[in-house]
């Protein structure tokens, strides 16, 4: 017993110190490329200081809860083989990934949607919602119940998504990073996701901090625009933001 709490610790510590430093190297090279985009920002206002070092606080403490789930769901897998037999060869590895990608954005956007309604609202996702004006750091300042219904794919994941452990770790540190991209409070998308793509730009999620009332989904646009919670503007603003950037690169150069 003793030694399976090792086991599991050990893989909650791995998986934590790799988020940390993932969130942080992240956070620290998008304020560094949105520096010269300063033409280009999304929103006029600017994050008070006091709710950057509140989202840095609280982002320390949520990884450390999202890593906690990470980690049992593989070392459940690991141990007692709970989960699906991952798709076998290069091929299967690029299609479980992209499979885990429309599972979870289905799942943030349900549950993300959910956490909206009123006996939700105040208890659960208020907290993440006072960054009116999000910056990368705000990217994982959630409150731990928070982190139960969004991120607890990470728990279950295995028992979704035919995928390995090394698939699953690769699409959990592009949430991550795309999570802390998507916050920056820049449009830092390329042609990726010029519509008709359905990847989201940053434009996509800082609308969602801006409006509260729009785009809940977080990889895809998919959801948003069958259930008709995509910002009626949100393709025209992308739009502006992705020339607006162009422009402030050209000018930069
Ligand atoms: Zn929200
Ligand atoms: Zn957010």
């Amino acid at each position: 017993m003793a030694e399976r709490l090792v086991a599991w610790a050990a893989t909650t510590a791995t998986v934590y110190a790799l988020l940390l430093a993932v969130y942080v190297a992240s956070c620290i090279f998008v304020e560094g490329s949105s520096r010269r985009l300063a033409a280009a920002k999304l929103q006029p206002r600017a994050a008070p200081p006091a709710l950057i070092r509140r989202d840095i606080r609280q982002s320390i403490l949520s990884l450390a809860a999202i890593a906690a789930m990470f980690a049992t769901g593989q070392w459940l897998y690991a141990r007692f083989g709970w989960g699906l037999a991952p798709l076998r060869g290069v091929l299967g590895g690029a299609a479980s990934f992209a499979l885990s990608m429309v599972v979870f954005d289905t799942w943030f956007y349900w549950l993300h949607r959910l956490i909206h309604t009123r006996p939700f609202y105040a208890r659960v996702h208020r907290w993440h919602h006072l960054s009116v004006t999000p910056v990368a750091w705000s990217n994982n300042s959630d409150r731990l119940i928070d982190d139960l219904f969004l991120q607890s794919y990470w728990l279950v994941a295995h028992f979704l998504v035919p995928a390995g452990p090394a698939v699953l770790l690769a699409h959990k540190l592009y949430d991550q990073i795309t999570g802390v991209v998507g916050h920056s409070g820049y449009e830092h998308g390329g042609l990726w996701c010029r519509p008709p793509s359905p990847l989201v730009g940053v434009t996509h999620h800082d609308q969602h901090h801006r409006y509260f009332r729009c785009n809940y989904a977080t990889h895809f646009t998919w959801w948003d625009r069958l259930m008709g919670t995509l910002h009626r503007d949100h393709d025209a603003e992308l739009r502006r933001n992705l020339a607006a950037t162009a422009a402030a690169k050209r000018a930069g150069q």
